[in-house]
């Protein structure tokens, strides 16, 4: 399952990283940042990252720049001003008793979860640490910059890939069934019609009519609704 958006869904920590997002395009293309700001949001929408699409209009190498990206979007000072100013925020409590849910309904029926993120681990064990949910409670924390994933971001066909082999070689088993969990509409397209996933897309709106006509994706407004 996806970090930001699925399991995180803090607001104010999903807007600090989007502005260092901003911050990263206009240091990066020297260019100011309400131009940035509608760049970045244009190549989010378009490529479903920020970095892909870079990659595809500037030739940047995502071998350099996933790093790169995190050590500036996810700098540790920032994760620091986050706990330190959320802590008191209800909504973890919130967000805790939605994950401990699947969680404990997964685990009942032997079913194990993985976090599926473009953030780096760092991030999504900050997020884990402010719902106080063990990590240990997932099989793997799969994130872009580390040793499965690689440099590699959804949605590109090839990180799919490596997440199943991946996988599938943890649990000695071929095929295994996998349930992918996302906010991105984007990010569950490379997946909706291959055999032996199942795409679910976490839209708390559901305003997203044209999922409606897609029956290989199925849509939810929030992780209780899964059990
Ligand atoms: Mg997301």
């Amino acid at each position: 399952m996806d970090m930001d958006g699925v399991i995180l869904r803090h607001p104010k920590a999903i807007t600090h990283v989007s502005r260092q997002c901003v911050h990263y395009v206009a240091q990066k293309l020297v260019i100011d940042h309400p131009s940035a700001y509608k760049l970045n949001k244009l190549l989010y929408q378009r490529f479903g990252h920020t970095l892909l699409g870079l990659e595809r209009l500037y030739d940047y190498d995502l071998e350099k720049t996933v790093p790169e990206f995190n050590d500036y979007v996810y700098p540790s000072y920032l994760l620091g001003h986050i706990v330190w100013t959320t802590k008191e925020d209800p909504i973890w409590t919130d967000m805790r008793k939605d994950l401990a849910v699947l969680l404990d309904a997964c685990d009942h029926q032997g079913i194990p979860v993985h976090v599926f993120s473009n953030a780096p681990e760092v991030w999504c064990r900050m997020a884990l640490s402010q719902m106080n949910v063990d990590p240990l409670r997932f099989g793997s924390i799969l994130s872009s910059g580390d040793a499965v994933v690689q440099c590699s971001l959804k949605p590109q066909k090839v990180v799919y890939k490596k997440v199943r082999k991946h996988l599938e070689t943890k649990y000695g088993v071929s095929d295994l069934d996998l349930y992918f969990i996302d906010d991105s509409f984007h990010n569950l397209v490379p997946v909706m019609d291959q055999p032996k996933w199942r795409a679910i897309h976490m839209d708390k709106d559901k305003l997203r009519t044209k999922n409606h006509y897609l029956t290989s994706i199925h849509t939810l407004r929030d992780l209780t609704e899964l059990i």
